[in-house]
């Protein structure tokens, strides 16, 4: 029976959702931070949401975490603020503690070319003393948890009256956390003449009416997963991994699958440097390909991973959308793609012309829902699997070497060789010995690896973090995420008696 047909290759120059983020009308500072971050062009709910913020519209937007929503929200913020004020002017409203010091973070990260724009983050569990001298030195962009920020209200420490903009972040998580009544006290207490921004992963009737409520002719914003089939011969992999043991990871699969080519997926230009930094750091050959790099560097590129000169060729979508290598062995979404048809793009480069091919991904922390809508919207199964052990890895390459030893064996005669080894033979050592000691010679030492717990993401359930001695917030790392111990040694040596 013939073999199914693999699609065939699809390059579009730009995918609709993704625009160049100099197409939206950002002050100049905003485009360095922007290419500073290393983010090439906008995610398709940035493409949808940032231009109608910037008109000043309400907008409620419907996407989930790992979208760039964040972004989306923060960008037009930021290009609203006035430096000269000395009073809240964004109120960013966020369920808990540690969303507010990633967005916070990530505001930072954003205005670090806007002069004189200050952010903080406002959440419970922290000290009121410092929060509030940093509220009274002037925070421009306030990013805070319901309850403390009514508490600071409560207490005179925080003035709503000139705030122009008020974003909510996961609004249905917030509801869900019992924040209805904080939120609507904040809501009434900022100013009437404001823009009100909604970002949820639901719009349930309770967020709806939140927003019938507190916005004026909000226009809603949805991106929609369009049902992309994946590729029939390319089997998916995706591995839940500690965020931190990424790189750990993807090592451990290059030895294990024997890698000799493929591309790496990344979503910024700086996690591509990065990575092929640490890829040849450990010994791989890798080459970059973003669209920071001028365009001869990067045909040079092209044109030598064509041609097979190095192994690895760690890209972000934008400079790999040329690509047209036709018998990857593999491709890696080292960062989750934002939606089903950028995953199927990707993954689209193997598995071509009727030869298997196999797409691996790894995901860490929130990306697991992601992974499941992809698995959703390509109507193809994408197997889990756990990453292969250093004791794993060990085994095949034993294995492969074996197999290569017994071709070897059946193929020829080696005199020169054999020579070497009747001069061992006569010094008394065994033949066991002998070949045991010239296999140790040629084969390279085995990295030292980290133990499977350390890379693997821990069962539902168990936490990576345990409390130290019950205080609360004082927390001791596990004992599993300790530097990984000293390489094995190989097999007993020693001479005979
Ligand atoms: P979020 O959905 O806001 O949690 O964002 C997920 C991650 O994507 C964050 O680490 C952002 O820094 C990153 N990100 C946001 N926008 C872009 C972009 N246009 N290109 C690359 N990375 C982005």
């Amino acid at each position: 029976m013939a073999e199914p047909k693999a699609p065939p290759p699809a390059e579009p120059q730009s995918r609709p959702g993704h625009v160049p983020f100099a197409s939206l009308g950002l002050s100049p500072e905003l485009l360095k931070a922007v290419e500073k971050l290393g983010f090439e062009e906008t995610s398709p709910i940035q493409a949808a949401t940032i231009p109608l913020l910037m008109e000043g519209h309400d907008v409620v937007g419907q996407s989930q975490t790992g979208s760039g929503k964040t972004a989306a929200f923060c960008i037009p913020a930021i290009e609203r603020v006035d430096p000269a004020g000395r009073t809240a002017q964004v109120l960013i409203l966020v369920p808990t503690r540690e969303l507010a010091t990633q967005v916070a973070d990530e505001v930072h990260k954003l205005a670090s070319f806007k002069k004189g724009v200050r952010s903080v983050p406002i959440y419970g569990g922290a000290s009121y003393e410092r929060q509030f001298a940093e509220l009274k030195r002037g925070a421009h962009i306030v990013v805070g948890t319901p309850g403390r920020l009514t508490d600071h209200m409560g207490r005179n420490t925080l003035d709503l009256s000139a705030v122009t903009t008020l974003i909510l972040d996961e609004a249905d998580r917030m509801l869900d956390m019992g924040f209805r009544d904080d939120i609507e006290k904040i809501l009434a207490a900022a100013p009437a003449e404001r823009q009100t921004v909604f970002f949820s992963a639901t719009i349930s009737p309770p967020i709806q009416a939140l927003v019938r409520r507190h916005s004026r002719d909000a226009k809603t914003v949805k991106i929609e997963q369009r049902v992309v089939a994946g590729p029939p011969l390319v089997d998916q992999i995706y591995y839940e991994v500690r965020h931190h043991a990424k790189f750990d990871a993807l090592s451990r699969l290059i030895d294990f699958y024997d890698v000799k080519s493929g591309v790496i997926f990344c979503n910024t230009q700086h996690m591509v440097e990065e990575l092929a930094d640490a890829l040849v750091a450990r010994g791989c050959s890798a080459e970059r390909l973003h669209g920071g790099m001028a365009q001869p560097q990067r045909t040079r590129v092209m044109n030598s991973f064509k041609k097979k000169a190095f192994e690895f060729l760690v890209a972000t979508d934008v400079a790999a959308r040329g690509i047209d290598v036709n018998d990857l062995e593999l491709v890696v979404n080292y960062d989750l793609p934002y939606d089903a048809e950028d995953y199927v793009h990707r993954i689209g480069r193997t598995g071509r012309a009727g030869r298997k091919g196999r797409a691996i991904t790894l995901v860490s922390g929130a990306g697991i829902y992601k992974m499941q809508s992809i698995e959703r919207f390509t109507k193809t199964r994408i197997r889990r699997e756990h990453v292969p052990t250093a004791e794993a890895v060990e085994s095949r390459r034993s294995d492969a070497l074996f197999e290569k030893l017994r071709g070897k064996l059946e193929a020829g005669e080696f005199p020169k060789q054999t020579l070497l080894v009747e001069r061992l033979l006569e010094q008394g050592y065994t033949p066991t010995e002998v070949a045991a000691a010239i296999l140790h010679h040629f084969t390279p030492k085995p990295s030292a690896q980290p133990a499977a717990e350390a890379i693997d993401k821990p069962p539902e359930g168990r936490k990576p973090f345990v409390k130290h001695g019950g205080k609360p917030g004082h927390f001791e790392r596990r004992r599993d995420d300790r530097p990984p111990g000293k390489p094995r040694k190989f097999g007993p040596r020693g001479k005979r008696p």
